[in-house]
């Protein structure tokens, strides 16, 4: 047994230190990105934001909607679209603009494998990117998942995770991850640090992983954690080049959830998917050698996703002005954290 004693940081226990700036407003601001991957040779520009592959956020009606707003943002569907409803949806939108999630079960490559072969992927209106998502991204076969896809579309951006270590995330990327996604249980509606008692505190997990995956040219998403837009803005500054949100934009239009009315209010559910709620629904039942790592919650009904969005880019923005980043790619290299807690208290994650 050993104890690491130095100090790691969650979002909560820092803020961004103000810097002269030259900037005179938001409108200023560049909050787009221009990145190149890796691997796959191909390139992303846009806001750097996921909507996270999970029910209720990870949808059709997401990435549409992000389609028309135009600000570049991406979507990893959630990995239980049946495959027609994919190549449709594909073949109707292109695959610009979201991100293909899968599993490392055998159904998940055979689904891919069937996907690579059907004509919207032939026709170039195919899956562009690939999102391998698993909640532990430490395991052998994880990483020869990771190269086995690589080998089997070698043109395709590929994100991997979730690890939260720069030794993990080194191996990923050699293993042909193209980024790598970044958090163990930080998400909003995660159980991991309840129940198994491991993690790794957010925003040190994006500042040494995002060291580790820029020294080989690779990129990380920060994925989970994110409660406000000053989160987001903290897990770019520390170094993050994309970042994943699911609570912030569950509860929308777009959830293709049933919103429920209780007391004058409307209300849709939000579940993590690891919970009871999620297994039930996709796989029959929580498998017995398993405990649901997630769980269910109720969250207000809050109309269009695009109004939110207007309140989290214009977050990011305002954060870049006061440090004087003209455009988001410099906010990192202008970011000074204070820290302002004195000692870790938020092991919970969002819970605390
Ligand atoms: P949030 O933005 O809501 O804080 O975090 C979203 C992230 O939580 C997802 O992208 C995913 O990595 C993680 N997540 C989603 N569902 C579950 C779950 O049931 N269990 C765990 N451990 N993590 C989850």
């Amino acid at each position: 047994m050993r104890i690491e004693e130095g100090t790691k940081l969650d979002f909560k226990d820092v803020l961004i230190r103000p810097k002269r700036s030259t900037l005179a407003s938001r409108k200023d601001v560049d909050i787009s990105r221009e990145l190149l991957f890796k691997w796959s040779g191909g390139s992303f520009n846009g806001v750097p934001i996921i909507a996270a592959n999970m029910d209720g956020v990870g949808t059709f009606a997401m990435a549409e909607a992000f389609e028309k707003d135009g600000n570049g943002l991406t979507v990893a569907l959630h990995k239980h679209y049946p495959l027609d409803d994919l190549t449709g949806f594909f073949e109707k939108h292109g695959g610009s603009g979201v991100w293909y999630s899968i599993g490392i079960a055998d159904g998940d490559q055979e689904k891919l494998k069937a996907f690579m072969d059907s004509d919207v992927q032939k026709s170039g209106k195919g899956i562009e990117k690939i999102c391998i998502d698993v909640a532990n991204g430490y395991s052998e076969q994880f990483v020869d998942f990771v190269k086995r896809t690589r080998e089997l579309c070698p043109q395709i951006t590929i994100m991997a995770g979730n690890v939260v270590t720069g030794e993990m995330v080194e191996e990923l990327i050699l293993a042909g991850a193209d980024i790598v996604k970044v958090g163990i249980g930080p998400g909003s509606v995660c159980t991991t640090r309840k129940m198994t008692g491991v993690g790794y505190p957010q925003l040190s997990a994006i500042i040494e992983c995002a060291d580790a995956a820029h020294g080989l040219s690779g990129l990380i998403c920060a994925d989970g954690g994110c409660t406000v837009p000053g989160d987001i803005a903290k897990a770019y500054g520390g170094g993050s080049d994309f970042v994943m949100l699911g609570g912030m934009l569950a509860g929308h239009d777009q959830s293709e959830q049933k919103v429920v009315k209780d007391g004058g209010q409307k209300f849709l559910q939000f579940y993590g998917m690891s919970s009871d709620t999620a297994m039930k629904k996709h796989k029959g039942g929580v498998a017995e050698y398993r405990a649901s790592e997630g769980k269910t919650v109720k969250i207000p009904y809050r109309g269009d996703v695009t109004d939110s969005l207007q309140d989290i880019l214009g977050g990011i923005r305002s954060a870049c002005t006061y440090v004087g980043a003209r455009r988001l790619k410099e906010l990192s290299k202008r970011t000074t954290f204070i820290r302002v807690t004195q000692q870790i208290n938020t092991i919970f994650g969002n819970e605390s």
